[in-house]
């Protein structure tokens, strides 16, 4: 079939297999063109390991250090009539490349946060990999069903103690307007904590220690967003703001539970970028084009890859690396430093519906956001018939 792009809202409900193995190639072709000389992980899990964050990561372990790496994904298989998700066939065309390259490479598709993955994949450690010394934890859910109760959380994004009224920009119809956010109540918090927040990671990190598929000095590291002034209201300081903050809770918990072992857990605070997961956060798609206008400007844009191959060279894999006063890795300083961010408030302060074309990267933000689903990129051609049935070995 040939596979043109399905926009509705803030997602693309099909995605281009061709396109989509030629963005893990280029990654590739990046990290290699660094040429990690540092020892890295030799055993890597990668929890949300298919697109976004957790992709870059996978990535940059096995191509930047020859590490194996098991993933865990929550994907759709395609079919005759449907195209499978962007991470399915991320995943596919990342097992060919490691494989060609002899590396070990395997994932498993299902629900992350219930403890029937979580034994499976410790048995498959056990099975293939012995025991595991980088555990990257970069899942983004709205949902998540309690292994233990069975019951269904949901997260929210909204504002926390009062309505918040601002700008932003709705992709699918090219419109920058007002939107005004209400409050969330406790429990909405409590849900998104529940969702979003430490204790997926913290249980993930229980039942690896404990079925003893965690190496000594093993690390990990749960990624998040801090950002500043600008997005605070509807990041930062609300509801997903809320659950994050639990991240640096379970990092000591996580620490103080696996010490014998001397298990170092960081949480990594990251940049804001175009994913699946930061389009569907309102007011996010109008800061991140105007963040992309000024750091290209800068010369400081990156993307997933060059952020976590930075995490991984500068913080997770040198010694002695900076931390914060909670001890978490900061790779957003090109982002939320005072001199961009007061670039980026100019523009926020000026922007409107007339304007937004000229004072923001659009063009850059809507070219990154159909590559997420392999589409607009650079070399696919896009006209001929692909075959969607692409399969992982
Ligand atoms: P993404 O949507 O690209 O990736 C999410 C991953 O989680 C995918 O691999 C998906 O398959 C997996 N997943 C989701 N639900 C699952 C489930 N139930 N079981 C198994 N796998 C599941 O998201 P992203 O933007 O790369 O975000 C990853 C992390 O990075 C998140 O914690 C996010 O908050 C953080 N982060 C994102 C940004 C940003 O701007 N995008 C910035 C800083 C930090």
């Amino acid at each position: 079939m040939v596979i043109k792009p399905k926009v509705r809202g803030f997602i693309c409900t099909n995605a281009h297999p061709v396109g989509c193995a030629q963005s893990v190639s280029n990654q590739i072709e990046y990290i290699k063109s660094l040429g990690f000389e540092q020892e890295g992980p030799k055993n890597v899990l990668v929890i949300g390991c298919s697109t976004g964050y957790g992709l870059a990561s996978r990535i940059t372990a096995a191509f930047g250090y020859g590490s194996k790496t098991l993933g865990i994904c929550f994907e759709k298989q395609p079919s005759e009539r449907k195209t499978g998700t962007a991470g399915w066939y991320n995943t596919a065309a990342f097992h060919n490349e490691a494989k060609q390259a002899g590396l070990y490479a395997d994932s498993l598709n299902g629900d992350a946060f219930s403890d029937e993955l979580k034994t499976a994949t410790i048995d498959k450690i056990k099975q293939d990999l012995g025991k595991v010394d980088l555990v990257i934890y970069s899942l983004a859910s709205p949902r998540r069903t309690d292994p233990e109760t069975g019951e269904v959380f949901k997260s929210t994004l909204k504002p926390v103690g009062q309505a918040y009224t601002t700008k932003t920009y709705d992709t699918d119809k090219d419109k920058v307007h007002e939107i005004t956010l209400e409050p969330a109540n406790e429990k909405e918090i409590a849900d998104t904590v529940k969702v979003m927040g430490g204790e997926d990671w913290q249980r993930w990190l229980s039942q690896l220690n404990a079925a003893g598929v965690l190496a000594e000095g093993c690390k990990t590291t749960a990624y998040t967003y801090i950002g500043k002034e600008l997005t605070w209201p509807i990041y930062g300081q609300a509801t997903i703001g809320r659950a994050k903050e639990d991240l640096d809770r379970a990092a000591q918990a996580i620490m103080q539970d696996a010490s014998a072992l001397n298990v170092q857990a960081n949480v990594s605070s990251l940049k804001a970028l175009v994913t699946q997961a930061s389009s569907a956060i309102p007011v996010m798609p109008l800061y991140i084009s105007l963040i992309y206008k000024v750091m290209k400007q800068e010369g400081t844009h990156e993307g997933c890859i060059e952020q976590i191959a930075g995490l991984f060279n500068e913080r997770l894999f040198t010694d002695n690396p900076p931390t914060d006063e909670l001890n978490r890795f900061r790779m957003d300083g090109k982002e939320t430093n005072d001199a961009t961010q007061a670039k980026i408030k100019a523009l926020w302060d000026k922007v409107t519906q007339d304007n937004f074309h000229e004072l923001s990267d659009y063009a850059g933000y809507n070219t990154e956001f159909l590559n997420l689903f392999g589409f607009a990129i650079k070399g696919v051609d896009y006209e001929a018939d692909v075959d969607p049935l692409v399969d992982w070995s």
